[in-house]
């Protein structure tokens, strides 16, 4: 059987989303009887228009699961959540459409988790509908192994410095491969990690396993996806409440996660990244200031990073490339994903470990530049030198170097050279100093973390 020929569905739910349903989730019960196997479900609304935010007048509708064990904000019941990506899904004992989890189909009253993410001015008819056993196969088939290219020999880093990307997304949310196609992916484009981040979800994680040897070293995380803006966590083994789209809500959460154990970082804060609409300083240790090239909108991100240091809230800057596409053809040309499109470097030390990394990230002993290929940008305090930072910048030649504190106006020199230095006086008062490097055509092609004055 397959879904396109099934029969009536056992179970048909229905309702109506008024604009003032907009973003928030309702909870719809249903029951399942004793002794399933297989839960197939579809759904269908009025004025279907896609996610993108710029795209207004109709209706997004997303959808999730959760089983008899409850919707509490860390219920092990939560089986999955798949936002308007996908019309239908299986859940079966012994395989499931991703991102969903398989497993046991427990007797009692599960919940469908809807989203009216954005909803039209006629509102929003919808219509769910089950099947119980119908016996449908598996039309999902992992792709094994695929043959890896090398990557043409990167640039050395300095010792112990690795070269990796936080952010992509898989069928477990809304991309268009396996997670180890995306692991290939990330050691062609010379990668040493890999932050794995679908939407609301974790079963890539288990999809992609550990990584390394060879491969990148993955951390495992999830891009936690509200209403009012998204949030990466790398270093959790679970999901994080994302229904709730309230500032106060959100910094909760951000903050219990981090309290976890995770690395937290507020996602593209620039228009139609999508936003970052919550105005809290608590709860996250970072910010991703580069999400894609860097002439899409990027500048606001880096202008939002920036304000919250003159105001001398210490986060640290990430960057990621949000790939979703490794295989679509007629993507528009600058659409187009490249894994390590920005690429971030961080300083593991001695040893390249799941948390050798995420303390990096954490202290913020990193740089973002545009590839794998860099340039690289090394900014510290000048040993022995109070109140002065080094510079180190490696494959920047002909580019601009700008050294940014709190107090004066940019410091601005050209790199004359492929292996470059330089030291600047940071004057006590300077608050904060930070480099980035920008090309002739006004776009930043790296950009350091910054080294705050009192510590020089
Ligand atoms: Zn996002």
């Amino acid at each position: 059987m397959r879904a396109d020929e099934l029969p009536k569905a056992d179970l048909v739910l229905e309702g109506h989303f008024d604009k003032d349903h907009e973003r928030r989730y309702a909870h719809v019960p249903f029951e399942v009887p004793s002794g399933r196997r297989q839960l197939h479900i579809r759904y269908a609304y009025s004025d279907q228009i896609d996610s993108d935010p710029l795209i207004t007048g109709g209706n997004t509708l997303d959808i999730g699961l959760f089983d008899e064990r409850g919707i509490a904000a860390s219920s092990a019941g939560f089986r999955g959540w798949s936002g308007s990506n996908k019309m239908e899904l299986t859940i079966d004992e012994t395989w499931a459409t991703p991102p969903y989890r398989k497993g046991r189909i427990g007797a009692g009253t599960w919940h469908v988790l809807l989203g009216p993410y954005k909803v039209g001015p006629r509102g929003c008819d919808w219509k769910v509908e089950v099947w119980f056993d119908p016996g449908l196969r598996s039309p999902w088939r992992m792709s094994g192994a695929v043959r890896r290219v090398d990557p043409d020999p990167l640039p050395a880093a300095r010792e112990g410095w690795l070269r990796g990307d936080l952010h992509c997304h898989t069928l477990y949310s809304d991309g268009d491969s396996w997670p180890q196609e995306m692991l290939i992916a990330g050691s062609e484009a010379g990668l040493d990690f890999l932050g794995v981040t679908d939407h609301n979800n974790v079963g890539h994680q288990l999809a992609y396993g550990p990584g390394g040897d060879g491969l990148p070293i993955v951390l495992p995380g999830v891009e936690v996806t509200t209403y009012g803006g998204h949030w990466n966590a790398w270093g959790t083994d679970r999901w994080w409440e994302f229904r709730e789209p309230e500032a106060q809500a959100v910094e909760r959460t951000m903050r219990a996660a981090a309290e976890s154990g995770a690395v937290v970082s507020i996602c593209h804060p620039k228009p139609f990244g999508p936003p970052w609409e919550y105005a809290v300083d608590g709860g996250f240790h970072a910010v991703e200031v580069w999400n894609g090239p860097w002439a899409q909108l990027n500048a606001a991100s880096l202008a939002y990073w920036e304000e919250l240091l003159r105001r001398g809230v210490r986060r640290a800057a990430v960057g990621g490339s949000d790939t979703h596409y490794l295989h679509r053809s007629g993507v528009p040309a600058g659409h187009l994903d490249a894994l390590g499109t920005p690429t971030t470097w961080v300083d593991a030390g001695d040893r390249p470990t799941v948390a050798t990394i995420l303390a990096a990230l954490r202290d913020g002993r990193s740089f973002v530049s545009a590839s794998p290929r860099g340039p690289q940008l090394y900014l510290e305090p000048d040993r022995g030198r109070a109140g002065r930072v080094a510079l180190e910048v490696r494959n920047g030649a002909g580019a601009r170097l700008e050294l940014i504190t709190a107090a004066r106006s940019p410091q601005r020199l050209v790199v004359d050279s492929s292996a470059w230095d330089a030291t600047f006086d940071v004057p006590a008062g300077a608050g904060f100093a930070r480099a980035q490097l920008v090309s002739e055509r006004g776009d930043v092609v790296a950009l350091s973390n910054p080294v705050w004055a009192d510590r020089l």
